[in-house]
């Protein structure tokens, strides 16, 4: 028997990385996490770690955005312009590429996830399906008929236009750039701001969680009519709870109106918006996906 192609997985968080090394969810050999600092500490620890595995085929990173995903253009395996101090222009993917001569899959934390859903969780068998992390930013990985949406740069689903009710909500959300984006309005973070409490922390007759959803189900809709995703994953902090998704799927049903006429939406929406199949372990083992693609994709 052949022995099964060892990857190297990392997550790239904006607070912290995970490094893992196997060859899927089901065999992860080792794993460590720490978090992120500078481009060149944070990196220098993630190279360190995959040195001691010689035996890595090829190395994925599924990272915090903005970031260019696009080998043919002169900043590829960079950062984009970020508020994040000292992150704008990192060149992640040439460190790893220096280090280690191999096929290396670079993506955003979301299309990775995506990805590790599409091999290993809730999008397998599917052509058309959307992953949304609702944690400390929000974003969105889009897969599409055999592989991860990029176009132009790649999908910022977190930042949509939101309608705001400021008798409802007169909070003003957070976004450094478009302040009451989906975004600005819903992260866990904007709601910690508004509620002077960590979302985790409140109370589940909070009238936080009825808001919350409302805003998730709005981007739902939103989703649901440009991509006509055959299922939405919803992860994240957030969105990992269970009665966030219960209220989401009512809500998204209802903000729908019956306009879309699918089962999957009228009648089965208990299996059309769902948590991650991989639970929290999306995001690393998406990197492994990513990891797997970069060596298919290298021909090697
Ligand atoms: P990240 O987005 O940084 O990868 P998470 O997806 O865990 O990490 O999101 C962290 C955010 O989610 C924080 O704002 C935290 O307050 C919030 N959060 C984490 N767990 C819960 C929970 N059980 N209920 C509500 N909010 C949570
Ligand atoms: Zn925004």
């Amino acid at each position: 028997m052949t022995k099964p192609v060892l990857y190297g997985g990392i997550e790239g968080g904006g607070t912290k990385f995970v490094c893992a090394v196997g060859t899927g969810p089901e065999d992860i050999q080792a794993e460590i996490r720490f978090p992120t600092t500078t481009p060149a500490e944070t990196m220098e620890r993630t190279i360190d770690f995959f040195r001691q595995y010689p035996e890595i085929s090829a190395i994925g990173l599924a990272c915090f955005g903005p970031l260019d995903p696009n080998p043919l253009s002169p900043t590829y395996g960079q950062i984009l312009p970020t508020p994040k101090p000292g992150w704008t222009g990192a060149n992640l993917v040439g460190m790893l590429k220096q280090a280690f001569h191999l096929p290396v899959g670079f993506d955003t934390d979301v299309n990775g996830a995506a990805l590790g859903e599409y091999h290993w969780g809730n999008g397998r068998g599917l052509d058309v399906f959307m992953y949304l992390t609702v944690g400390t930013g929000i974003g969105g990985g889009v897969f599409v008929n055999g592989s991860l949406l990029h176009g132009m740069i790649h999908p910022e689903a977190g930042h949509l236009p939101m309608p705001h009710d400021l008798v409802r909500d007169p909070f003003p959300g957070i976004c450094p750039f478009h302040q009451d984006c989906f975004e600005g309005l819903a992260t866990g973070v904007a709601m910690e701001k508004r509620w002077g409490q960590p979302a985790a922390t409140l109370p589940p007759d909070h009238p936080a969680w009825d808001l919350e959803a409302h805003y998730i189900a709005h981007a739902m809709t939103s989703y649901i009519y440009i991509l006509s995703p055959q299922r939405i994953i919803l992860g994240g902090g957030v969105g990992q709870r269970d009665d966030i998704l219960k209220l989401v799927q009512e809500k998204t049903r209802a903000y729908l109106n019956g306009y879309v006429q699918s089962p999957a939406v009228l009648e089965h929406m208990d299996a059309y918006i769902v948590h991650p199949g991989l639970g929290n372990r999306s995001g690393v083992v998406g990197a492994l996906a990513l990891a797997q693609q970069a060596l298919i994709q290298s021909g090697k």
